[in-house]
């Protein structure tokens, strides 16, 4: 992690983190001051937006199809309305690989933006559990002073309603959670059946429910500081140039009052400690970019409140970059930063052709297993073969396979049925047996390669290729 603090300071303040008591070894309860400015006001609104995208998510609909889902126990995948199947995996694996890039991309360039803006922990956190918290117990002093007293009427009736909120809370983001994995048509059986027809799903919400409710109401910032891999990686994706909530040091230091009519010379810092108060993860940013910040801008806002108040310029903490503090350099694309962004931009590329160019239908052919070939009363060699037919839209496809190769072959359907009309309803599967017969005399080779054209609607979708096998060496 990079230290952009005082030299001096050194980084004693690393050994211990903020939320664990450096005696006792237990965890320090964070009171946070009730933040309040400009960049927190715009961080309300943007939650508040982002809080109807997410709640809202599970009813939008393309073609009456959820826009996002992510059952994994049936292996079943939308994304912007796009179905996935397993099939897909390849093409799902590089999507992802390229979201873990953009991530390390956007986080090398802009830090930990989207920690504090965007991130659900931060978002549920600050702007309904923190708020309720405020409004039933107060600002961080009454909240000390309402743990710190004895159990009365008021404390009861405080306690007892925040918590039922928070567990109302609870379950309102489990059932959200809950239709972006299972759809929100099941969450509707759920609701409507009762909990005795759909046991698992049922137990799946209670679950949800208690974790989301000890995540909020306990772990906080736990969850943020040793739980969360991204929190976690930042000390490997951070560098010099990248934008941070950081103090500058220039500017502040030596902190403490200015005193009129004396040759002390301080900084801008009045170390008046608020940018400390009001930190959800208990750090003084004072000593530097670390681990537990979570770029929330609760310091910005406070800092700036006092520089107004000392008639100081604002921007005392600030986002910049550690360059940008110690030599007033603001570069922002660097070879590293450039790199990446241009593994990404061929990444993109790839994913966009890909995607472009998926066909709606997946068929596979494989040789049934066990089984060479079969010779007819005829004198005509017989294959059999197992196929698979995955219809990946939300269309009805009807599918026809034809052998093209080796010249005069015939295929034919174990159970009968016409080849050219597979019917597949929307996100269906087929699957069956068919034969490919050949006349004898007509074989050349023990092993002759052998085509399928896939049709659908009418439309060549993709050629099969295999293989045909004949009792041919055996000749003469
Ligand atoms: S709020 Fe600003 S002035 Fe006060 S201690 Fe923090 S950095 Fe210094
Ligand atoms: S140091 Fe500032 S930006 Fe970082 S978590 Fe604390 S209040 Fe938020």
């Amino acid at each position: 992690m990079i230290n952009q603090a005082i030299p001096e300071a050194g980084e004693q303040y690393r050994d211990t983190l903020s939320l664990v008591d450096k005696k006792t070894g237990n965890r320090n309860w964070i009171y946070p001051k009730k933040p309040k400015g400009a960049l927190y006001t715009g961080r309300t609104w943007f939650s508040i937006l982002l809080m109807i995208l997410l709640f809202s998510g599970p009813f939008m609909r393309v073609n009456g199809h959820p826009l996002f889902l992510l059952n994994i126990l049936e292996r079943k995948f939308i994304l912007f309305g796009i179905p996935f199947w397993p099939q897909d995996l390849p093409l799902f694996a590089l999507v992802m690989i390229t979201f873990v890039l953009f991530i390390i991309v956007f986080t090398v360039l802009f830090g930990r933006l989207w920690c504090g803006w965007a991130c659900p922990q931060t978002v549920f956190m600050e702007m309904l559990f923190r708020k309720i918290e405020y409004v039933l117990e107060g600002d961080y002093k009454n909240q000390m002073k309402l743990n710190q007293s004895s159990w009365n009427i008021n404390k009861i009736v405080r306690k007892s309603t925040k918590h039922l909120l928070f567990l109302i809370l609870s379950f309102a983001i489990a059932n959200t959670f809950l239709a972006y994995l299972i759809s929100i048509d099941e969450l509707t059986k759920l609701i409507v059946d009762g909990p005795l027809l759909h046991v698992g799903t049922f137990m799946a919400l209670v679950i949800f429910t208690l974790v989301f409710y000890a995540v909020f109401s306990r772990m906080r910032e736990i969850v943020c500081i040793v739980i969360c891999p991204y929190g976690r990686l930042q000390g490997l994706m951070l560098d010099k140039n990248s934008i941070v909530v950081a103090y500058d040091f220039i500017r502040g230091e030596p902190r403490g009052i200015r005193k009129k009519n004396t040759t002390n010379q301080t900084g801008d810092c009045v170390d008046c400690h608020r940018c400390v108060q009001v930190c959800p993860t208990g750090i003084d940013i004072r000593n530097g970019t670390q681990l537990e910040c979570i770029n929330c801008t609760a310091c910005i806002d406070e800092c700036n409140d006092v520089m107004r108040k000392t008639h100081r310029p604002e921007g005392l903490i600030r986002y910049a970059s550690m360059h940008e503090i110690t030599n007033g350099i603001k570069k922002r694309i660097t070879w590293r930063s450039g790199a990446y962004s241009l593994v990404l931009c061929i990444l993109i590329a790839v994913v966009s052709y890909l995607l472009l160019t998926r066909s709606d239908i997946e068929t596979t052919v494989l040789r049934t297993p066990g089984m060479t070939y079969q010779k007819q009363r005829n004198n005509s060699i017989t294959n059999m073969y197992n196929f698979e037919v995955i219809n990946k839209t939300f269309k009805e496809q009807h599918v026809k396979l034809v052998v093209s190769e080796p010249n005069g072959a015939v295929m034919r359907m174990v159970d009968g049925t016409d080849p050219s009309t597979l019917v597949l309803g929307e996100d269906g599967i087929v699957k069956g047996t068919f034969f490919i017969e050949m006349s004898d005399t007509a074989l050349k080779q023990n092993n002759t390669h052998a085509t399928l054209n896939v049709y659908s609607n009418g439309e060549w979708v993709e050629c099969i290729s295999t293989n045909f096998v004949g009792p041919v060496q055996f000749k003469n």
